[in-house]
């Protein structure tokens, strides 16, 4: 069953067609993996999917309702949430108030200054804590965690929305190899219990072929194959302008 899909989609800047008629299928549980080599096109995509622009031509469809120019917020809220390529929490924040102001903007609230601080929404602070693993870090400041340990909480702030399907750009980059393997592994997990949808993009292909279940491939923003690993990962074109040029580049 599907839950997104994408028809014809197109993103111009200008004369610079950045996605280029895509049309796509991501199918209900589905661990998918968006790979392409840099400049492909891949965070235009999750941009265009999210609301965080609007396509040139196209549309997108989540849930069986069309979503094609919907602010970000409001695609959020239908349960399509995301992280993004950078790091987006707040550093000077503790991790414990980082989470909890997630919980309170999703609710449509204020932070209650009459409510003890800390006790706002605790008990779904606390869950969200330990799913994923930052609950003996409750009380240290965001921007001091090791960067794996912040992408650990943007990941708790993305599911602060409660989403059923998360789009992950890029989730390990810039991540050591034990740094990518925990990740990797938390987030298999996360999808397990969560009963969530994995859309990601992933530059390694350790990675990518480790947990997806169905690679799509950009090429100068277009979708040139999309299938189960191995089909993929024997696809002359993809091979001829993909994979083969990354054997070259690693030998
Ligand atoms: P990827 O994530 O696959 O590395 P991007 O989606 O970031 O690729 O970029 C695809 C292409 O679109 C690149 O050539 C990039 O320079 C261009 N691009 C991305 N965003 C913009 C923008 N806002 N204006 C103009 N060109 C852009
Ligand atoms: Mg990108």
């Amino acid at each position: 069953m599907s839950v997104l899909e994408t028809r014809g989609l197109v993103k111009d800047f200008g004369g610079f067609v950045a996605i280029n008629d895509v049309s796509f299928t991501l199918d209900h549980a589905q661990k998918h993996a968006i790979i392409g080599p840099n400049g492909a096109g891949k965070t235009t995509f999750f941009n265009l999917i999210t609301g965080h622009l609007e396509p040139s031509r196209g549309t997108v469809r989540f849930d069986g309702r069309e979503i094609t120019g919907m602010p970000p917020h409001r695609i959020v809220k239908l349960g399509l949430a995301r992280s993004f390529q950078r790091i987006n929490i707040f550093p000077r924040m503790t991790v414990w108030q980082n989470i909890q102001t997630a919980l309170i903007a999703r609710d449509g609230k204020h932070f209650n200054m009459l409510i003890a601080g800390a006790s706002q929404n605790r008990q779904e602070t606390s869950e969200l804590l330990d799913l994923v693993s930052l609950d003996t870090e409750s009380d240290e400041i965001a921007g001091e965690l090791s960067y794996g340990k912040q992408k650990q909480l943007e990941l708790a702030i993305a599911l602060a929305e409660n989403p059923s399907v998360l789009l992950l750009d890029e989730p390990t980059a810039g991540m050591s190899p034990q740094e990518t393997r925990d990740a990797i592994a938390l987030i298999d997990q996360i999808a397990v219990t969560r009963q969530l949808t994995l859309l990601f993009t992933e530059h390694d292909m350790n990675v990518v072929f480790g947990i997806a279940d169905r690679i799509s491939v950009l090429h100068h923003g277009e979708l040139i194959a999309s299938g189960e690993p191995e089909e993929v990962r024997t696809d002359a074109e993809v091979r001829r302008v993909y994979l083969g040029e990354n054997e070259h580049a690693a030998a």
